[in-house]
């Protein structure tokens, strides 16, 4: 799950992570009211999306740039008003873009350098991993490839925790001298935040040192351990589902395991790794799915009537393959489903179904028996060949 820069700005302040005074506006009204409690001249109003890039990007309207700088309360409002209601595409949306619901005002800060900063958790040591780099406020993946020198790292022990030493280390590399202390503070406190709140990611992009000597987080980009979240009950109430893939909402109400997809191709599957066979077998030959959709071994009739929706309300799907392998999946629960699901919303695209084990010859019958146009296949290179050459 992702949160807004304003929602990130909350968890900033309750762990003492330092960053300018602001507040979200809905409206130019409120935007205008955020600038007036500010109450300060440098003022700068921000494109509240889930996607970095905002700086550089572009609105669908033509004016440029979801992050402004301002100096009235009076500019705010008028800028608030360019980007609220409006499309913002960055190199991170997409062509489609971002609706843009809120802005966030904040104080303006003078900027002397900028630094990247990041926590993640490193798969290969399996412990958090600080990444920072000097060339903050440039893409990562840019630096990466051309100065990858220029990007420390640091291992963190879950259990012994970030060190005192780790920390002189990284201020050490990253060139903070005067401001050494204030930047050691602020990495105690993410991390802090980052362990407490189960974050798979925190990436500052940039922290700041101010030409008056103070540090601040300027941006923030957040991930959470989507599995702790029942631990969290203030960070999920943050999430905001307008941000999200509209198919993945819908599963995620119906607890089914549904990643949303660009190809025309869906799939219904039960098990995650014969979720992933069957997708990989319908590229292998020529296809590109719609979705990885895993059931799961004890999905309820209604689940796969949901899912069964989620995949015939999606306008790119042109095909569908239903791929079962029954272990624990009762054959006969999924048929069921997809007879009530065809029968409520209709079907008009094609269906292969591949089904095999538990209670199978009662599911072959529900299907015969319903009127459905079902392609039958018999093992999956066939089922994948039948439902490609369909869709073609
Ligand atoms: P992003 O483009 O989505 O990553 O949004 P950021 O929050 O990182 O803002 C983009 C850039 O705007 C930053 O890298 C800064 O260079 C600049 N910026 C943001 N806030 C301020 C500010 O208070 N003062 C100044 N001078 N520049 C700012
Ligand atoms: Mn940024």
């Amino acid at each position: 799950m992702n949160i807004h820069e304003y929602q990130a700005k909350e968890l900033f302040d309750k762990f003492g992570v330092p960053s300018p005074n602001g507040r979200a506006a809905s409206s130019p009204k409120e935007a205008y009211d955020a600038a007036k409690w500010l109450d300060v001249k440098n003022l700068v109003v921000k494109a509240q999306v889930h996607a970095g890039g905002r700086g550089k990007g572009v609105f669908k309207n033509g004016f440029k740039g979801g992050v402004q700088l301002v100096e009235s309360a009076e500019d705010a409002r008028e800028v608030a008003s360019k980007m609220l209601g409006q499309t913002l595409v960055t190199k991170q949306t997409g062509e489609a873009g971002r609706l843009v619901r809120k802005v966030m005002v904040t104080e303006s800060v003078t900027i002397s350098r900028e630094i990247y900063l990041a926590i993640l958790l490193d798969r290969e040591s399996r412990q958090p991993i600080i990444i920072a780099s000097t060339e903050g406020g440039m893409d990562i993946e840019e630096v990466a490839e051309r100065s990858p020198e220029k990007i420390v790292r640091e291992r963190v022990n879950p259990l012994a925790g970030l060190q005192a030493y780790q920390v002189r280390k990284l201020c050490e590399s990253l060139g903070f001298d005067t401001t050494a202390r204030q930047f050691g503070r602020l990495l105690h406190a993410l991390y802090k935040l980052f362990i407490e709140c189960d974050c798979s990611m925190v990436e500052i992009n940039p922290v700041v040192v101010t030409t008056d000597d103070h540090v601040y987080a300027l941006d923030a980009k957040f991930n959470f351990d989507d599995n702790a979240l029942f631990r969290h009950p203030e960070i999920l109430a943050m999430r905001d589902t307008d941000e999200e893939d509209p198919r993945e909402v819908a599963a995620s109400e119906s607890g089914l395991n549904y990643i949303g997809l660009d190809g025309n191709i869906a799939c219904l599957v039960n098990g995650a790794g014969l979720a992933m066979a069957t997708m990989d077998i319908i590229k292998h030959y020529g296809g590109e799915p719609a979705n990885f959709l895993d059931v799961g071994g004890g999905a309820t009739k209604d689940q796969v009537v949901a899912a069964f929706r989620i995949i015939l309300g999606d306008p790119q799907v042109k095909g569908i393959l239903v791929n079962i392998f029954g272990g624990i999946m009762d054959c006969n629960v999924i048929a069921s489903g997809i007879v009530e699901a065809t029968r409520e919303v209709g079907l008009s695209l094609p269906l292969v179904v591949r089904l095999e084990g538990n209670n199978v010859e009662a599911g072959r019958a529900t299907l015969a028996g319903s009127g459905i146009a079902v392609i039958n296949a018999s093992t999956m290179a066939d089922a994948a060949q039948k439902i490609v050459a369909a869709v073609a």
